[in-house]
């Protein structure tokens, strides 16, 4: 397994040290932030930075500007968030590269903290523009990387800036990442029990497949359960399903049998006519056992099953959670996702959720400060799962 250096291996008093952070952070109609956690998240790694005496350089994307600088998605709100949770100034610079951004980082005194503009408002960021990447490279003498939520894209500010420097290191974000979502995962303390749920077998088979090789267990919910339904000969209705992969889920059962992992599907389904996203409602609904009749689509599990799966993460000495039973945007056919994100709080296991909408479901549930790690990363986090290589990742320096 990968094993990268982090800021702890590093002497960085009176270096100018670039680090690449996740401020993508939702800001409301008057450019308030209304969600401070990337924020604490990076805190730290740049108090780590400034206690060593680093001219520490902050930089991130904000939303999809697509190359354009576009006030709505400027970085400058961050600024005194962040001077007020460090306790002291920081120097918000209005753009990411050129002469004056280099003056002003050049003149930064050891222990202070610079944010630079939006990388996205150039489109060479994105783009991973080898002149764009040299540009930020001017800027420092030190990469770190803790914005794992990005790791998994090769652009300027992840990858091409890397590639200049000779010392590029991960910060304590991404180490913790790669703590609990590879060798927490590879070799885990059993039963592990793996829960997978959200719309689609298609973007969660690799994980499904990996994860096989490593699970006791693995519980299946959402609409991915259907596909797997479907598999196993059964009637699913109108439910959202792929039965293109109906033999990638076939081959996944088969794996699971000759593996001898335990693979959970729903035993009974809470079924609704009609779906309306816009009043968050559901027609009627009821519970079935089985087939989905006609008409009718899944759009949660059903108590039997809250009841099995609870019982089955109540047995876990490891968890993996990754997407939602159900469809839990909508209160009626929330219950599954917030009854297993309870489950999953409370069982006394070491309990990873890796990222997306399952961390909205445990934040959601008021029981967030009882699991053990919180994945900052969707795309991501399914990525290294997957085993693929992280560019963000890959590019650091190896142990
Ligand atoms: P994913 O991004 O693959 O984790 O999928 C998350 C989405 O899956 C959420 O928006 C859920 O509403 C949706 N989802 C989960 N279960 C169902 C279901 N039974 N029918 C339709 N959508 C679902």
């Amino acid at each position: 397994m990968l094993s990268v250096k982090t800021i702890e291996d590093l002497s960085v008093h009176g270096q100018r040290v670039f680090v690449r952070v996740d401020f993508n952070v939702p800001l409301d109609s008057d450019g308030s932030v209304t969600d401070e956690s990337r924020i604490n998240a990076a805190l730290p790694t740049i108090k780590k930075l400034q206690e060593g005496g680093a001219k520490v350089i902050l930089a991130s994307h904000l939303g999809r500007p697509k190359g354009i600088r576009q006030e709505s998605m400027s970085l400058a709100p961050v600024a005194p968030v962040l001077a007020s949770k460090l306790g002291c100034p920081v120097l918000f610079l209005n753009d990411c590269i050129g002469e004056e951004i280099e003056n002003a980082v050049n003149s930064l005194a050891d222990g202070q903290v610079a944010l630079l503009e939006n990388l996205r408002f150039h489109k060479g960021e994105t783009e991973n523009d080898p002149s764009f990447s040299l540009e930020l490279a001017k800027l420092c003498d030190v990469f770190v990387n803790d914005a794992f939520g990005t790791a998994h894209r090769a652009h300027a500010s992840t990858f091409g800036v890397a590639k200049l420097l000779n010392q590029k290191v991960s910060g304590y974000l991404i180490a913790k990442e790669l703590e609990f979502l590879g060798s927490k995962t590879s070799s885990p303390e059993r039963p592990f029990v793996v829960i997978l749920g959200g719309a689609k077998v298609s973007d969660k088979i690799t994980v499904i497949d990996k994860l096989l090789d490593k699970a006791d267990v693995i519980i299946i919910g959402g609409a991915m359960a259907y596909t797997f339904a479907l598999a196993n000969g059964m009637g699913v209705g109108d439910s959202l399903c792929e039965p293109d992969k109906i033999d990638l889920a076939k081959d996944a059962l088969a794996k699971a049998e000759h593996k001898g992992v335990k693979f959970l599907l729903p035993l009974d389904t809470l079924i609704t006519d009609n779906l309306d996203f816009g009043s968050k409602k559901l027609g009627n609904s009821r519970v079935v056992e089985g087939d989905i009749p006609i008409g009718w689509e899944g759009v949660d599990i059903g108590p039997k099953t809250i009841e099995v799966f609870q019982n089955t993460v109540n047995e876990a000495k490891t968890i993996l959670w990754n997407g939602p039973m159900g469809v839990f945007e909508i209160p009626d056919s929330s219950k599954g996702t917030f009854a297993m994100a309870e489950a999953v709080a409370k069982s006394s296991s070491l309990s990873i959720i890796g990222g997306g909408d399952s961390v909205k479901a445990i934040n959601q549930s008021g029981f967030s400060s009882d699991v053990t790690f919180m994945s900052t990363g969707g795309g991501a986090s399914l990525e290294f799962l997957e085993g693929k290589e992280l560019p963000g990742v890959s590019v650091l320096d190896q142990n």
